[in-house]
């Protein structure tokens, strides 16, 4: 197509709006106007920001507005992305512009100001005023100062700008984030600067002036920085050889470097294990075949699956395409740029919200030039502008972590099996503990299931030890966090100079019920999830579907009357810990303690090196980390998952403990676990004893499918936020009236959707905020979809109205 018959393009704007625009583009700027690049617009009399998604061929429109610049030079994303979008806006319920909007490294959204240009007139009007008229001052200024902000009232230049003295124009402030621009010094003259140290002539005055030289011709390209610090006339050395035509200078965009310190990479191996083997021979395949298809890696921790990631992703790029790996979080990313980095050397870039603006933006444009081949990070990595994208692979798939609960909400497991959907690529999805989901779509022939049931060199799974914390029949509860098996299997791993790592869970919830005598979390009669004590009227309440309960009630499941709430933190434990073990070198890790920049890496890092023998922590010392000296691995309070009012609570637990377990015996010695639970014997806690996921799965994915939950239902749910309790009770009364009343209006459709709720939301007052919602099940996700933006367009002006705002969440994850 040429620019010639070019006229218009199809625009996202970076706006709540769901639909897109049509523009008109001017010829002079239709040469720049490429898919992917970025635009200003006129909108509703105001300048935003839009990204081109198409170009339309179309006969002129009278009447059509047109773009008013082109901001990028080379387009931001490929065009092969857009559909993944549009996706992405229509299942997540999000509009368009802002899911590009959000996906783009941030800072980008570009200031406007006015600047004015003065004209042929103008200048003759100046040349006729006279100097020390204010009119003459300002027309000078201008003059002098073309495309300058404007600093004068635009009121004043109205009227030269009628009299056609002057240009106003619109300007964009230069953007935060940019690429790092340095000054590179380089010899011009090479051979004559050869001649010169040679003479040592006369005009080698200063006595380092030869050093200088001789480091500037050390290499092609020397910054101006390094020149500067390593000489301190380095600035002026620079410049006096530069009028002399022996040097030249040069400003370059330069990539800044994110890469974390390594926790020093294990060395290749020299041969593959069979399984990884067997794994590899069906991956590789699928790569030479370059269709779409999706494989669940199911390979206990220590089995080698980081070694197979590394493979599949040579393959893909052996065969000219490029990959996104992803990790649940980004000290976990980091842990394998260090391994991937040390073999593929700078074809890697690493994406993640832990990089500054400016780090994000140029690994952003690295990838998007297809400077890069692999990129490695968190969740947004999903993003990454790869112009040929042949694998994906999401290492412990079934991590919470890969749901983004802020707009917009989605899964990046799920949504990385679209895109490569959409762009014909494998999708590896890598975990010891599968998800619910995920094996489910293998046992019904969606993903090729891959398993690597055995630890490498066969080193033995750890041995589980479960800790019953029930009182005996009569007895009372034990005191102290500790048991006394846990205890002293510390104190023998502390002697044998062995490491031990603490797990206790506290995500979220301070006051969990669970009955202190037989230990149950006090559920649901109607929906089996845990209940959630709301202490403004010291009840139990679900959270699904509303139901009510007094906290002195008796234990639905053994009787006991005197339910207390539960937990305690990493605190005290670490505490208790020290108190206990005082010659030992005790450190904690979790979201306090890591709270600065590079502070978890720190942890791991001596943790690593042997410095700490007792590491104390929540989830974030769960996750992938290998380290050899870990023999024993302790489970406080293996229940305080399975109290949350969640249905994938049990699946949840069951991941957990299986992870915690897998710290264990990574190196030569087996390693040992010990739970310490009220619930011995329930399903989730007792199949991490034998390593059971199929004896865990069974049991999980029947109840699943008794009660409706995911993956045989899809959930939406609705959360309603508002500075009046009473105003967001009425808005999420007269939500559940509305969605009732559309499904009553399709009679067959409407039958296979249950609407639960409204529910006043636990942390009723989180942010000064109350909070209500509303959970909605279907079988099918797009009359879910479309019940939704019914729902949403028919309540948006009374939401406004009353001050409440609400969210929708497609398969939530948090739903409190
Ligand atoms: P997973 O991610 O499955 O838990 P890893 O990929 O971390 O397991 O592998 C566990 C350990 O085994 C690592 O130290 C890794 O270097 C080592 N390893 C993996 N494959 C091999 C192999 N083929 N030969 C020797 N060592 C291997
Ligand atoms: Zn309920």
């Amino acid at each position: 197509m040429t620019s010639e018959n070019l006229s218009c393009l199809r625009i996202a704007v970076a706006l709540p709006i769901k639909e897109t625009f049509t523009y008109a583009v001017p010829d002079i700027l239709a040469p720049r106007a490429k898919i992917g690049c970025r635009v200003l617009v006129p909108f509703n009399n105001r300048k935003v920001n839009g990204y081109i998604l198409e170009k339309i061929v179309r006969d002129n429109q009278p009447g059509l507005k047109e773009i008013w610049d082109v901001i990028d030079p080379e387009p931001m994303f490929p065009r092969q992305m857009i559909p993944f979008f549009e996706w992405m806006a229509k299942y997540y319920l999000h509009p368009i512009g802002q899911v590009i909007q959000s996906a783009l490294p941030g800072g980008l959204n570009e200031k406007i100001f006015k600047t004015a240009i003065l004209t042929e007139k103008g200048m003759e009007a100046l040349g006729r005023l006279p100097s020390h008229y204010e009119n003459s001052k300002l027309l000078s200024w201008i003059k002098e100062n073309p495309g300058k902000r404007l600093s004068s009232p635009l009121s004043k230049l109205e009227p030269f700008r009628k009299k056609g003295w002057v240009i106003i124009e619109n300007k964009v402030r230069k953007r935060r984030a940019g690429p790092l621009m340095r000054k590179f010094v380089s010899i011009k003259e090479r051979a004559h600067l050869q001649a010169l140290l040679r003479e040592k002539s006369d005009s080698l005055k200063a006595k380092n002036e030869v050093a200088f030289l001789k480091r500037v011709s050390s290499s092609k390209k020397v910054l101006l920085n390094d020149l500067t610090s390593e000489f301190t006339n380095g600035l002026y050395l620079a410049n006096k050889w530069m009028k002399k035509g022996m040097l030249e200078s040069s400003t370059e965009a330069v990539y800044r470097n994110p890469a974390n310190e390594i926790l020093s990479p294990a060395p290749v191996p020299v041969k593959l294990y069979a399984q990884q083997e067997t794994s590899l021979t069906h991956i590789r395949k699928c790569i030479d075949k370059g269709t779409f298809s999706t494989s669940l890696l199911f390979g206990v921790t220590g089995s080698g699956k980081t070694e197979v990631y590394f493979h599949a992703v040579e393959h893909t790029l052996n065969s000219g395409r490029q990959a996104i790996l992803m990790a649940p979080e980004i000290a976990l990313a980091g842990y394998m740029e260090g391994i991937f980095r040390s073999r593929l050397g700078n074809r890697v870039a690493i994406y993640h919200s832990g990089l500054s603006q400016g780090e994000r933006y140029d690994q952003w444009m690295r990838i998007a030039r297809g400077d890069a081949d692999l990129v490695i990070g968190a969740r947004s990595a999903l993003f990454a502008p790869l112009p040929r994208l042949g694998l994906i692979i999401v290492d412990e798939e079934h991590d919470s972590a890969y749901k983004q609960d802020s707009n917009p909400r989605y899964q990046a497991r799920d949504a990385a099996v679209v895109r490569a959907k959409m762009e014909k690529a494998l999708v590896i999805l890598g975990s010891g503990t599968p998800s619910v989901q995920s094996f489910q779509n293998s046992v019904m022939g969606r993903y090729q299931l891959l398993k690597m049931p055995e630890r490498i060199e066969k080193r033995p799974l750890p041995e589980v030890k479960i800790i019953n914390m029930k009182p005996p029949e009569g007895k009372r509860a034990v005191k102290g966090i500790l048991s006394p098996e846990l205890k002293k299997a510390i104190d023998l791993n502390l002697k044998a100079g062995n490491q031990t790592l603490l797990f206790l869970n506290r995500r979220g919830f301070h006051r969990l019920y669970i009955c202190r005598s037989c230990g149950k979390p006090v559920n649901c009669p109607n929906c089996d999830v845990a209940l959630t004590h709301h202490l403004k009227d010291d009840q139990l309440i679900c959270h699904y579907c509303g139901f009510r309960s007094q906290t002195n009630m008796k234990c639905p499941s053994c009787g006991y009357s005197g339910l207390r709430p539960y937990g305690f933190g990493t605190e005290k434990l670490e505490q208790d810990i020290e108190k206990f073990f005082p010659e030992a070198r005790v450190a904690r890790m979790d979201t306090d303690s890591t709270s600065r920049k590079g502070q978890a890496f720190k942890i791991l890092k001596r943790f690593s090196a042997h410095e700490i023998d007792i590491l104390v922590g929540t989830q974030m010392i769960t996750k992938g980390y290998d380290f050899p000296l870990v023999t024993l691995v302790g489970v406080i309070a293996a229940d305080l998952s399975l109290g949350f009012p969640d249905f994938r609570a049990g699946e949840r637990t069951f991941q957990i403990l299986s992870q915690v377990a897998g710290r264990a015996g990574r190196g030569t010695q087996r390693g040992r676990v010990i739970v310490q639970t009220f619930n011995p014997d329930h399903y989730a806690i007792s199949a991490t004893n034998e390593h059971d996921f199929h004896g865990f799965f069974e049991k999980e994915i029947g109840l699943r499918e008794q009660l409706g939950y995911p993956p045989f239902s899809h959930l939406a749910f609705l959360r309603l936020k508002g500075n009046s309790n009473k105003k967001t009770s009425e808005a999420a009364h007269y939500l559940a009236r509305n969605i009732k009343g559309i499904l009553g209006n399709w009679p067959k459709r409407g039958k296979e959707m249950m609407v639960l709720g409204p529910v006043e939301g636990t942390l009723s007052r989180l942010k000064g905020k109350y909070r209500w919602q509303i959970l909605i099940k279907s079988k099918n996700p797009s009359i879910l979809q479309h019940l939704l933006n019914e729902v949403e367009n028919r309540s948006k002006s009374f939401l406004k109205s009353s001050g409440v705002h609400l969210v929708m969440d497609m398969d939530p994850y948090q739903m409190s």
